[in-house]
Protein backbone atom coordinates (compact mmCIF):
# COMPACT_ATOMS: atom_id res chain seq x y z
CA UNK A 1 0.00 0.00 0.00
CA UNK A 2 1.40 3.23 -0.50
CA UNK A 3 1.35 5.83 2.29
CA UNK A 4 0.40 9.09 1.70
CA UNK A 5 0.85 12.50 4.16
CA UNK A 6 -1.37 15.42 3.57
CA UNK A 7 0.23 18.93 4.36
CA UNK A 8 -2.62 21.52 5.26
CA UNK A 9 -4.65 18.70 6.50
CA UNK A 10 -6.98 20.88 8.71
CA UNK A 11 -7.77 23.14 5.34
CA UNK A 12 -10.80 22.79 3.10
CA UNK A 13 -8.75 21.02 0.35
CA UNK A 14 -6.63 19.31 2.73
CA UNK A 15 -9.38 17.16 5.07
CA UNK A 16 -10.84 16.44 1.74
CA UNK A 17 -7.86 15.30 0.95
CA UNK A 18 -7.21 13.33 3.95
CA UNK A 19 -10.84 11.84 3.84
CA UNK A 20 -10.51 10.62 -0.36
CA UNK A 21 -7.23 8.77 0.71
CA UNK A 22 -8.48 7.03 4.06
CA UNK A 23 -11.60 5.63 1.64
CA UNK A 24 -9.24 4.23 -1.48
CA UNK A 25 -8.25 0.32 -0.49
CA UNK A 26 -4.80 1.29 -2.29
CA UNK A 27 -3.82 4.19 -0.29
CA UNK A 28 -2.78 4.47 3.45
CA UNK A 29 -3.20 7.88 5.15
CA UNK A 30 0.00 7.64 7.45
CA UNK A 31 0.52 11.21 8.52
CA UNK A 32 -1.46 14.66 8.36
CA UNK A 33 0.20 17.62 8.73
CA UNK A 34 -1.34 21.15 9.49
CA UNK A 35 -0.25 24.11 12.48
CA UNK A 36 -3.65 25.21 12.43
CA UNK A 37 -4.87 21.50 13.61
CA UNK A 38 -2.14 20.00 15.40
CA UNK A 39 -3.48 17.61 18.13
CA UNK A 40 -6.74 17.00 16.47
CA UNK A 41 -7.63 14.14 15.16
CA UNK A 42 -6.72 13.14 11.73
CA UNK A 43 -10.04 12.19 9.48
CA UNK A 44 -8.77 8.55 9.60
CA UNK A 45 -9.46 9.11 13.29
CA UNK A 46 -6.44 6.56 13.88
CA UNK A 47 -4.03 9.65 14.44
CA UNK A 48 -3.42 12.90 15.45
CA UNK A 49 -2.76 15.63 13.29
CA UNK A 50 1.42 16.78 13.39
CA UNK A 51 2.34 20.73 13.45
CA UNK A 52 5.93 19.57 11.22
CA UNK A 53 6.34 17.86 8.09
CA UNK A 54 9.36 16.34 9.83
CA UNK A 55 6.94 13.72 11.59
CA UNK A 56 6.58 12.32 7.59
CA UNK A 57 9.92 10.74 7.92
CA UNK A 58 9.23 8.37 10.92
CA UNK A 59 5.74 7.69 9.26
CA UNK A 60 7.54 6.56 6.18
CA UNK A 61 5.50 8.52 3.82
CA UNK A 62 5.70 7.86 -0.24
CA UNK A 63 3.98 10.39 -1.59
CA UNK A 64 2.90 13.85 0.07
CA UNK A 65 -0.12 15.66 -0.55
CA UNK A 66 0.11 19.62 -0.24
CA UNK A 67 -2.71 22.08 -0.21
CA UNK A 68 -1.46 24.60 2.08
CA UNK A 69 0.09 28.40 0.60
CA UNK A 70 2.11 29.19 -1.79
CA UNK A 71 4.80 29.81 0.69
CA UNK A 72 4.83 26.82 2.68
CA UNK A 73 4.51 25.04 -0.47
CA UNK A 74 7.55 25.90 -1.36
CA UNK A 75 9.44 25.12 2.13
CA UNK A 76 7.84 21.60 2.03
CA UNK A 77 9.21 20.97 -1.69
CA UNK A 78 12.58 22.09 -1.01
CA UNK A 79 11.82 19.29 2.39
CA UNK A 80 10.42 16.47 0.21
CA UNK A 81 12.88 16.83 -2.60
CA UNK A 82 15.72 16.30 0.12
CA UNK A 83 14.15 13.06 1.79
CA UNK A 84 13.05 11.46 -1.16
CA UNK A 85 9.71 11.99 -1.29
CA UNK A 86 7.28 12.44 -4.03
CA UNK A 87 4.75 15.18 -4.21
CA UNK A 88 1.58 16.02 -5.60
CA UNK A 89 0.90 19.55 -5.30
CA UNK A 90 -2.57 21.33 -5.91
CA UNK A 91 -1.35 25.04 -3.93
CA UNK A 92 -1.74 27.48 -6.28
CA UNK A 93 -0.01 31.05 -6.01
CA UNK A 94 3.43 29.82 -7.68
CA UNK A 95 5.36 32.31 -9.92
CA UNK A 96 7.43 31.40 -12.93
CA UNK A 97 10.65 31.26 -10.85
CA UNK A 98 8.86 28.93 -8.62
CA UNK A 99 8.10 26.44 -11.38
CA UNK A 100 12.14 27.01 -12.35
CA UNK A 101 13.06 26.25 -8.98
CA UNK A 102 10.99 23.27 -8.38
CA UNK A 103 11.47 21.91 -11.50
CA UNK A 104 15.48 22.49 -10.64
CA UNK A 105 14.33 20.20 -7.51
CA UNK A 106 12.59 17.54 -8.73
CA UNK A 107 15.06 16.77 -11.58
CA UNK A 108 14.73 13.37 -13.02
CA UNK A 109 17.83 12.21 -13.48
CA UNK A 110 19.44 13.66 -10.21
CA UNK A 111 20.76 10.98 -7.56
CA UNK A 112 20.21 11.93 -3.76
CA UNK A 113 23.59 11.85 -1.21
CA UNK A 114 22.11 8.59 -0.21
CA UNK A 115 22.09 6.84 -3.71
CA UNK A 116 18.35 6.85 -4.18
CA UNK A 117 16.97 8.71 -7.38
CA UNK A 118 15.17 11.99 -6.74
CA UNK A 119 11.76 12.11 -5.99
CA UNK A 120 9.32 12.95 -8.45
CA UNK A 121 7.07 16.05 -8.79
CA UNK A 122 3.08 16.93 -10.18
CA UNK A 123 1.59 20.02 -9.86
CA UNK A 124 -1.84 21.00 -11.12
CA UNK A 125 -3.73 24.14 -10.88
CA UNK A 126 -7.26 22.26 -10.87
CA UNK A 127 -7.59 18.39 -10.10
CA UNK A 128 -11.13 18.39 -11.61
CA UNK A 129 -10.98 16.17 -15.06
CA UNK A 130 -13.82 18.85 -16.39
CA UNK A 131 -11.45 21.60 -15.87
CA UNK A 132 -8.67 19.53 -17.14
CA UNK A 133 -10.74 19.44 -20.06
CA UNK A 134 -11.86 22.68 -20.06
CA UNK A 135 -8.28 24.12 -20.45
CA UNK A 136 -7.43 21.63 -23.33
CA UNK A 137 -10.67 22.56 -24.95
CA UNK A 138 -9.83 26.22 -24.87
CA UNK A 139 -6.13 25.93 -25.95
CA UNK A 140 -7.06 23.95 -29.12
CA UNK A 141 -10.33 26.67 -29.89
CA UNK A 142 -7.23 29.48 -29.26
CA UNK A 143 -5.88 29.57 -32.46
CA UNK A 144 -9.71 30.22 -34.12
CA UNK A 145 -10.66 32.93 -32.66
CA UNK A 146 -9.76 36.76 -32.56
CA UNK A 147 -10.63 37.58 -28.94
CA UNK A 148 -10.30 35.77 -25.15
CA UNK A 149 -11.73 37.12 -22.10
CA UNK A 150 -11.85 34.10 -19.44
CA UNK A 151 -13.88 35.16 -16.23
CA UNK A 152 -12.90 32.60 -13.15
CA UNK A 153 -15.63 32.49 -10.11
CA UNK A 154 -14.33 31.29 -6.26
CA UNK A 155 -15.56 31.32 -2.98
CA UNK A 156 -15.38 34.38 -0.60
CA UNK A 157 -11.78 32.91 1.42
CA UNK A 158 -9.66 32.52 -1.52
CA UNK A 159 -6.67 34.70 -0.88
CA UNK A 160 -4.69 35.04 -3.99
CA UNK A 161 -5.75 36.04 -7.63
CA UNK A 162 -6.18 34.89 -10.49
CA UNK A 163 -6.86 31.21 -9.94
CA UNK A 164 -4.03 29.02 -10.88
CA UNK A 165 -5.90 27.66 -13.50
CA UNK A 166 -6.74 30.50 -15.18
CA UNK A 167 -3.40 31.57 -15.21
CA UNK A 168 -2.59 28.33 -17.09
CA UNK A 169 -5.72 28.64 -19.28
CA UNK A 170 -4.41 32.40 -20.11
CA UNK A 171 -0.31 30.97 -21.13
CA UNK A 172 -1.65 27.86 -22.51
CA UNK A 173 -4.42 30.18 -25.25
CA UNK A 174 -1.04 32.16 -25.69
CA UNK A 175 1.54 29.57 -26.20
CA UNK A 176 -1.41 28.08 -29.07
CA UNK A 177 -2.28 31.89 -30.61
CA UNK A 178 -0.56 35.18 -30.04
CA UNK A 179 -2.72 36.38 -32.74
CA UNK A 180 -5.68 38.50 -30.62
CA UNK A 181 -7.50 41.81 -31.11
CA UNK A 182 -6.41 45.09 -29.37
CA UNK A 183 -8.12 45.91 -26.14
CA UNK A 184 -11.00 48.68 -27.64
CA UNK A 185 -11.01 50.67 -24.32
CA UNK A 186 -9.75 53.92 -24.30
CA UNK A 187 -10.95 55.39 -20.91
CA UNK A 188 -12.25 53.50 -17.76
CA UNK A 189 -14.69 55.04 -14.89
CA UNK A 190 -12.72 52.38 -12.66
CA UNK A 191 -10.15 51.53 -12.49
CA UNK A 192 -9.57 47.62 -12.98
CA UNK A 193 -12.35 46.90 -14.48
CA UNK A 194 -11.38 45.24 -17.94
CA UNK A 195 -9.58 42.76 -15.62
CA UNK A 196 -5.34 41.72 -15.83
CA UNK A 197 -4.31 40.87 -19.60
CA UNK A 198 -1.51 38.48 -20.58
CA UNK A 199 1.53 39.30 -22.55
CA UNK A 200 -0.82 38.81 -26.02
CA UNK A 201 -3.96 40.20 -24.88
CA UNK A 202 -6.14 37.85 -23.17
CA UNK A 203 -7.78 38.93 -20.18
CA UNK A 204 -8.43 37.35 -17.20
CA UNK A 205 -11.14 38.80 -14.43
CA UNK A 206 -11.39 36.96 -10.75
CA UNK A 207 -15.21 37.21 -9.19
CA UNK A 208 -15.15 36.23 -5.50
CA UNK A 209 -18.57 35.43 -3.84
CA UNK A 210 -20.01 33.78 -1.00
CA UNK A 211 -21.69 30.10 -2.23
CA UNK A 212 -19.13 29.77 -4.97
CA UNK A 213 -16.72 26.74 -5.00
CA UNK A 214 -14.54 27.19 -8.15
CA UNK A 215 -15.97 27.77 -11.75
CA UNK A 216 -14.56 29.25 -14.91
CA UNK A 217 -16.11 30.31 -18.56
CA UNK A 218 -13.51 31.10 -21.60
CA UNK A 219 -14.98 33.09 -23.82
CA UNK A 220 -13.87 33.41 -27.53
CA UNK A 221 -14.78 35.77 -29.87
CA UNK A 222 -14.91 35.78 -33.63
CA UNK A 223 -16.89 37.49 -36.60
CA UNK A 224 -19.96 37.27 -35.77
CA UNK A 225 -19.68 33.92 -33.49
CA UNK A 226 -18.81 33.57 -30.00
CA UNK A 227 -17.49 30.40 -27.99
CA UNK A 228 -17.78 29.96 -24.38
CA UNK A 229 -16.51 27.02 -22.44
CA UNK A 230 -17.90 26.35 -19.17
CA UNK A 231 -16.27 24.78 -16.29
CA UNK A 232 -18.05 24.09 -12.88
CA UNK A 233 -17.02 22.48 -9.50
CA UNK A 234 -19.83 22.43 -7.28
CA UNK A 235 -18.03 20.63 -4.37
CA UNK A 236 -14.77 19.99 -3.28
CA UNK A 237 -14.64 16.17 -4.22
CA UNK A 238 -14.65 17.21 -8.00
CA UNK A 239 -10.84 17.55 -7.27
CA UNK A 240 -10.32 13.85 -5.72
CA UNK A 241 -10.23 11.65 -8.92
CA UNK A 242 -7.71 13.51 -10.33
CA UNK A 243 -5.65 14.05 -6.88
CA UNK A 244 -5.69 10.16 -6.72
CA UNK A 245 -4.83 9.72 -10.17
CA UNK A 246 -2.11 11.50 -9.86
CA UNK A 247 -0.80 10.34 -6.26
CA UNK A 248 -0.84 6.70 -7.66
CA UNK A 249 1.02 7.84 -10.58
CA UNK A 250 3.48 10.13 -9.66
CA UNK A 251 6.43 7.47 -8.79
CA UNK A 252 6.35 6.95 -12.64
CA UNK A 253 6.53 10.16 -13.74
CA UNK A 254 10.28 11.37 -13.47
CA UNK A 255 10.68 15.00 -12.73
CA UNK A 256 8.41 17.44 -12.67
CA UNK A 257 5.01 17.52 -14.01
CA UNK A 258 2.40 20.53 -14.46
CA UNK A 259 -1.06 19.31 -14.85
CA UNK A 260 -2.94 16.01 -15.59
CA UNK A 261 -3.39 15.91 -19.34
CA UNK A 262 -0.52 13.35 -19.44
CA UNK A 263 -1.80 11.34 -16.87
CA UNK A 264 -5.36 11.59 -18.65
CA UNK A 265 -3.76 11.33 -22.05
CA UNK A 266 -5.22 14.19 -23.62
P1 LIG B 1 -7.35 26.58 3.38
O1 LIG B 1 -6.95 27.94 3.85
O2 LIG B 1 -8.67 26.02 3.81
O3 LIG B 1 -6.24 25.51 3.82
C1 LIG B 1 -4.87 25.75 3.80
C2 LIG B 1 -4.31 25.04 5.01
O4 LIG B 1 -2.88 25.05 4.91
C3 LIG B 1 -4.67 25.73 6.36
O5 LIG B 1 -5.32 24.81 7.22
C4 LIG B 1 -3.31 26.14 6.91
O6 LIG B 1 -3.24 26.05 8.33
C5 LIG B 1 -2.41 25.10 6.24
N1 LIG B 1 -0.99 25.47 6.27
C6 LIG B 1 -0.44 26.70 6.12
N2 LIG B 1 0.90 26.61 6.28
C7 LIG B 1 1.18 25.29 6.51
C8 LIG B 1 2.38 24.58 6.75
N3 LIG B 1 3.57 25.19 6.78
N4 LIG B 1 2.28 23.23 6.93
C9 LIG B 1 1.10 22.59 6.91
N5 LIG B 1 -0.07 23.24 6.71
C10 LIG B 1 -0.03 24.57 6.51
O7 LIG B 1 -7.23 26.61 1.79
P2 LIG B 1 -7.86 25.57 0.74
O8 LIG B 1 -9.14 26.10 0.23
O9 LIG B 1 -7.78 24.20 1.29
O10 LIG B 1 -6.81 25.74 -0.47
C11 LIG B 1 -5.44 25.42 -0.30
C12 LIG B 1 -4.70 25.66 -1.61
O11 LIG B 1 -5.21 24.75 -2.60
C13 LIG B 1 -4.89 27.06 -2.20
O12 LIG B 1 -3.67 27.45 -2.80
C14 LIG B 1 -5.97 26.86 -3.25
O13 LIG B 1 -5.91 27.83 -4.28
C15 LIG B 1 -5.59 25.49 -3.76
N6 LIG B 1 -6.64 24.73 -4.45
C16 LIG B 1 -6.23 23.97 -5.49
C17 LIG B 1 -7.12 23.16 -6.14
C18 LIG B 1 -6.63 22.28 -7.26
O14 LIG B 1 -7.41 21.52 -7.84
N7 LIG B 1 -5.34 22.34 -7.57
C19 LIG B 1 -8.46 23.13 -5.74
C20 LIG B 1 -8.86 23.93 -4.67
C21 LIG B 1 -7.92 24.71 -4.02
Amino acid sequence: MLKVGVLGAAGRMGHTVCVAVDGDPELQLVAAVDPAGEGQKDPAGEGQKQADIGSFVDAGVDVAVDFTTRDAAIEHLRWLAEHGIHAVVGTTGFNDADIEEIRGLFEGDRLLESGVAAPNCIIAPNFAISAVLMMRFAELAAPHFSSAEIIEFHHDKKIDAPSGTALATMRRMEAASQDWNADPTQSVALPGVRGGSGEHGVKVHAVRAEGLVAHQEVILGGAGQSLTIRQDSYDRVSFMPGVLLAVKAVSERPGLTIGLDSLLGI
